[in-house]
């Protein structure tokens, strides 16, 4: 994992301004293009060294066959999907007038490492090696090795409609009991928050709308009480949820300029950290650990845990949809500012086997939040809107499995 975190900041730090294909049929440059976002490839200039085609799925998702290796990509979604693999990319791929620009990082680094047998990236020379493939065949028999799942996976994956026939999310208050998670504001005004008591009162407001919506509904603690980051995701299989959501109260970097001013709300979905702010926000709530006695707290990077296990890569997608629609949600009633939706590797949602998200509902350190935050009026808005999005995910679901008839 550390490896593939320095590889792709060596990509973003010191990449090629073109790089040489070189293939069966020739040799050619292809220039890299310096967007904002970062290193990007037009698609289409890869060919004829590169066959390369492109098969418009909608709602801005593609199908690609490059040298043989198919893959589907979306429109400003940072991952790819490639054999029965969800891949994080540092950056997403997107359409300029018309022309599908992929990162870098799918072409010197993901494709070469699933599909060795065809690509092979020299980064020294700056060159990417194409070897011959069978004739415009079906792309079966390539060598994506496909990782075994864990049992409990295999059952979630299936989303039951439980025997109820009820979708079922599973709503978690973010610490407890010893684990006060963050405590605020940081300018104090004589009354102090712990997020612990926030996030409860939000998730409990959260389970009875969702409830009174028809929705089965899970709570990994109703209590003051702490349990396990791992036992929330595990609660979370055992009960065959849907989704998981869990809800959390930032805190602001002390060395930020003015950390007290700090404010907005945010939600993030599991994958790579791609920001030292995302990174922040990681190590913040993954401390939680700290306080679960006869828990030696390892300090691997959870996602070498996700890296090796592809089955939570799967729900990437759908978990970035989620949060996509809990953002646009408490867009509606937050004073902000929205913070966007962000990725990072919490060790609480690295056990769940479904689509699962992170909402940061504002700063416990901002005075202002905080007085929002506690305000039962407030909590209830909050949780209505993180409710809606939920509720337009499951309904957007089901249409979109109804369709596919499965
Ligand atoms: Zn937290």
């Amino acid at each position: 994992m550390i490896v593939a975190v320095l590889l792709a900041a060596q990509i973003a730090a010191a990449h090629p301004a073109v790089i040489t294909i070189r293939g069966q049929s020739g040799e050619q440059k292809v220039a890299v293009a310096e967007k904002l976002s970062g290193p990007a490839i037009r698609l289409s200039a890869l060919s004829p060294v590169i066959p390369v085609s492109i098969d418009s799925l909608g709602g801005g998702r593609y199908r690609v066959t490059l040298a043989g290796i198919e893959f589907f990509v979306a429109d400003q979604a940072p991952f790819m999907e490639i054999g029965d693999r969800v891949l994080p990319l540092a950056t997403a791929p997107f359409l300029d007038n018309g022309d599908l620009f992929l990162p870098l990082q799918v072409l010197v680094e993901q494709l070469p490492r699933a599909a060795s047998n065809r690509l092979r990236y020299d980064m020294a020379k700056a060159e990417l090696l194409v070897f011959a493939a069978p004739s415009a065949g079906p792309t079966a028999a390539l060598a994506v090795p496909s990782r075994s799942r864990p049992a409990s996976s295999a059952a979630s994956r299936k989303r039951t409609t439980t025997h109820t026939g009820k979708r079922r999310v599973v709503v978690d208050a973010g610490h407890g009991g010893p684990d006060n998670g963050m405590s605020g504001p940081l300018r104090g005004e004589g009354f102090r928050v712990h997020e612990k008591h926030i996030t409860l009162a939000v998730a409990k407001r959260l389970a009875s709308i969702l409830q009174s919506r028809g929705v089965d509904v899970v709570m990994t603690r109703t209590t003051d009480t702490l349990i396990a980051l791992s036992d929330r995701g595990r609660i979370a299989n055992q009960r065959n949820g849907d989704v998981f959501v869990s809800i959390h109260v930032n805190a602001a970097n002390l060395r930020w300029p003015r950390p007290e001013a700090a404010r907005g709300f945010e939600t993030y979905f599991l994958a790579e950290a791609k920001t030292e702010d995302a990174r922040r926000v990681e190590r913040m709530e993954n401390e939680s650990v700290k306080f679960e006695t006869g828990v030696t707290a390892d300090k691997d990077d959870p996602l070498s845990f996700i890296m090796n296990d592809m089955a939570q890569n799967e729900h990437l997608r759908e978990s970035s949809e989620l949060a996509s629609m809990i953002q646009a949600s408490l867009g509606d009633m937050h004073p902000g500012p929205d913070r966007g939706v962000k990725q990072a590797g919490f060790r609480v949602l690295v056990t769940a086997f479904m689509p699962a998200v992170l909402v940061e509902i504002g700063f416990g350190t901002n005075v202002d939040e905080a007085r929002f935050l506690t305000q039962p009026q407030r909590q209830q808005e909050i949780a209505t809107a993180v409710a809606a999005a939920t509720m337009k995910y499951l309904e957007h679901y089901e249409r979109r499995v109804g369709l596919a008839g499965r």
